[in-house]
């Protein structure tokens, strides 16, 4: 008998057959090759990556690794001693995984019920309407004013209205822009779950890792994919109050911190001086492209905290820039939201990546008359 596929479909769960999935970037090969450009030709800034790669110890320690064969740590002790020296807590409040990302599944998985209700500040990282639909529970949207800051008192209202978790990304992707520390005491205080996303912390100024230690309603989610140029290995942490903490290492899979990024992470961890160098020049880098491009007319950049600048496009469809630079080899974002409408997000690479877009950008303008 022939076999229907819709009929084996029609034993998984409706609501995830239906949905729409998570928005990825294209690895770069796949790009170089749709655009017949070489690799080593393509400037990548689309994906808030680090243009340096890790710390060279890195390679250097995954090339003597002699377990690969062996399990690795399912307690993650090793790494998450150096890590809570690192972020300066207690290895007890840290649990690390593949990426922030798997952080922010688990505390969805914690604490998300089907029906729950999911507070989201858009515009924002995509992951957490994504993972609220994962979990069945339902999103409560409170959009950003137009500088991007929290709107508060929508915020309260439904955290008074019966939102259980709130999702913060400081600083925020793809706007930029942080947090204060009074606004997340405000927060905190209505007793809810608040997670501040801090993948890009390395970049900007103030961390609220400190303040877990007070509040048993806060989780930090942080990362090795940004400031120590891991992404490709999939290496985060979060910083949990302790009762919290011990739940999820509980109900995480056993060996979610793989063997590499274990070793990857102590490695980075030996080297913080060569990776803040690092950042640091991906932040003067940052001020030096968010001058030029605020001498086009047509292109308006926010301000940013983070490794990467949004910008407003001004007379001319967004994705449509974003088509003529991919032309030249060179990857942005777009963003078409509400709040981002005919945006880009220009990732910071190095200075020779910036001259690169910047020329390109140039041509652009001169073939539009700006
Ligand atoms: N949070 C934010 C705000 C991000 O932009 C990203 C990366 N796009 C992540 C978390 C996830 O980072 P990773 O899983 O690589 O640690």
């Amino acid at each position: 008998m022939r076999r229907r596929p819709e009929e084996i479909l029609a034993l998984a769960r409706a609501d995830l057959v239906a949905m729409p999935g998570y928005e990825p970037v294209e690895p770069v090969d796949v790009a170089a090759c749709r655009l017949g450009i070489p690799e080593d030709q393509i400037v990548k800034l689309d994906g808030n990556e680090n243009p340096y790669g890790p710390s060279p110890r890195v390679a250097e320690d995954l090339a003597r690794f002699p377990y690969y064969h062996i399990y690795p740590d399912p307690e993650q002790r090793r790494a998450r001693e150096v890590i809570a020296q690192y972020v300066g807590v207690d290895p007890e409040m840290v649990v690390a995984g593949s990426g922030s990302d798997e952080l922010l599944d688990l505390v969805a998985r914690l604490f998300l019920s089907p029906g729950d209700v999911v507070l989201n500040a858009p515009p924002t990282f995509g992951m957490y309407p994504f993972l609220t639909q994962l979990y069945s529970a339902r999103l409560v949207e409170t959009p950003r004013r137009e500088d991007f800051s929290l709107d508060l008192p929508a915020i309260e209202a439904a955290l008074n209205g019966g939102a259980k978790l709130l999702f913060l990304a400081s600083p925020n992707n793809p706007t930029g822009n942080t947090l204060s520390r009074d606004e997340l005491e405000r927060l905190l205080s209505y007793r809810k779950v608040v997670v501040v996303d801090e993948a890009y912390i390395e970049f900007a100024g103030e961390s609220f890792v400190d303040m877990v230690e007070e509040h048993d309603n806060l989780i930090v989610a942080r990362t090795f994919s940004k400031w120590a140029g891991l992404a490709g290995l999939r290496a985060g942490y979060g910083v949990f109050p302790r009762p919290l903490a011990d739940i999820v290492r509980k109900i995480k899979m056993p060996y979610n911190l793989n063997a590499a990024a274990e070793a990857a992470i102590l490695a980075s961890l030996e080297d913080v001086a060569t990776l803040r160098q690092r950042a640091a020049a991906i932040v003067s880098e940052r001020e030096r492209l968010q001058q030029h491009l605020a001498e086009l007319s047509w292109l308006r950049p926010y301000p940013s905290q983070a490794n990467f600048l949004l910008c407003k496009v001004r007379g001319l469809a967004a994705r449509e820039v974003r088509d003529r630079l991919r032309d030249r080899g060179v990857l942005v974002r777009h963003f078409d939201a509400p709040g981002v409408r005919d945006c880009l997000r220009i990732s910071v690479g190095k200075p020779e990546h910036t001259d690169r877009l910047l020329t390109a950008l140039a041509e652009i303008g001169a073939d539009v008359g700006k």
